[in-house]
Parts: C-alpha cells; structure tokens; sequence
C-alpha cells in the first residue's frame, strides 16, 4: 500500500500522515526534511543559494541517511543527527530556493522512490503524487484558506516558546507556496486523480478517518 500526501505549506500533510501511516501501519516519509537536509548542509558549507552547479553536487555527494522507526523520522548528514534543526527560522526561509533546482530534485526524487519501493509507505510532500509515486493506491490533496494554515503554524509556534508576529507568517507562508506553485520543475499541484479534501473545519483524526474511508473505497 501506498499513499501519497500533498500540499501547502501547513495544511496538515505531516500530522495526518503521521497520524495514518501508525493507523495502517505502514512506514512514514516526510520528504520536505530531505530538502530542508541540503538547505542546512548548504548554509553550513556558505554555498550560494544561485550557485545551482555546486547544490546540485552537493546533494550528489551528500550521504543522507533517513531512518524510519515507529512512525518517527530520523535524517542524518553525512552521520551527524540534524533532525531537531530543519524546522529553523533560516531553513524555512531559504528552502524553496533550493528545491527548485531541477538536480537537486532529481537526485532526492530517486531517493524517495527507492524508499518508497522496499515497502507500504505514506509519504507527504509536493509532488509525491504527480512525481515521485504516481503509480500510488491512493493520492490525496490537502488544501486549507491561508488565515487557517498561518494561525495553527503560529499556535505551533508558540507552544514550541517561539514568538511571531501573525501577519509576518501569512507573508512568510504566502511567499514559500509562490515559490513552489510557480517553479518549472514539478511544482506544487494536485495529481488529477487525488482526492482533495479542505482541511479547514477538520481535525487530524477527522481527516485520517475520511482518508481511511478512500483506501477502503479503492
Ligand atoms: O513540507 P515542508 O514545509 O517541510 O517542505 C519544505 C520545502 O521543501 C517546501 O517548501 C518545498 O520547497 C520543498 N519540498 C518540495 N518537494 C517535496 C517536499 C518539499 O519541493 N516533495
């Protein structure tokens, strides 16, 4: 079994994943971590964000190792554990610079499919269902207004002790779904054949019970 998730940024795709992949149970893959890996790792070796020969090599050359053990997501750089510091303030701003470039996703789209074919998978991300496994048993779409998604990151935020301004983070999540709705190499868009489903008068486990609905429709 296969699932694919896809979406803007917070419109739940990690939580509900998550959630399903230990209802299923199958293993879980957020693909967002693998390009935030080599956005922490190009920050760390100060290559350009426009230097796209250099990122291209550099996640040739990086070893990224993603461990996934009871629904958790380990990602590790070259052996050094880095997981705790892809959510930070430097990485969400710079990481739609670095997937865009057309090598750096097809060296991690062949990652993930190598991932994806040793056995059952939910995996969220952008292009999961119209890239990486569009032979999938089920692709879904989630999608939330833009006040939604900015208000539950924002609560995230805070419970986490991190203070921002709301409208900075609208702006901020406005700019990173342009970048990815709008680059040339499979940008974000639903698969024709994923069910979409609004996320915004639902809870997590009201969205997983309706994706167990379609599986067992399928
Ligand atoms: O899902 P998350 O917000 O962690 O993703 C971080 C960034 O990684 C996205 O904004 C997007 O630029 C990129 N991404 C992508 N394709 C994926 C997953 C993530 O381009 N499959």
């Amino acid at each position: 079994m296969k699932i694919t998730i896809d979406g803007p940024v917070a419109s739940g795709k990690t939580a509900v994943g998550r959630a399903l992949a230990r209802r299923i149970p199958a293993r879980f893959l957020d693909t967002g971590m693998m390009y935030r890996a080599i956005t922490w790792a190009s920050i760390r070796q100060q290559i350009d964000f426009d230097n796209e020969a250099a990122l291209s090599e550099l996640t040739k050359e990086l070893s990224i190792e993603v461990i996934l053990e009871d629904g958790e997501q380990i990602l590790k750089v070259n052996g050094i554990d880095v997981t705790d510091e892809l959510r930070h303030a430097d990485i969400e701003s710079n990481v739609s610079k670095i997937s865009r470039i057309g090598e750096v996703r097809s060296e991690l789209v062949n990652q993930q499919r190598d991932i994806a074919s040793t056995g059952d998978i939910v995996m969220v991300g952008r292009d999961i269902g119209t890239v990486v496994i569009p032979e999938a048993d089920l692709k879904i779409y989630l999608d939330a207004s833009i006040q939604i998604r900015a208000k539950r990151r924002h609560d995230e935020m805070r419970r986490k002790g991190h203070r921002i301004d709301l409208e900075k983070l609208v702006e901020e999540i406005k700019t990173r779904d342009n970048m990815d709705s709008n680059r040339k190499d499979s940008p974000l868009m639903s698969a024709k054949d994923a069910v979409i489903i609004n996320t915004d008068r639902l809870r997590i486990d009201q969205v997983v019970n309706l994706i167990l609905e379609s599986i067992k429709k399928s």
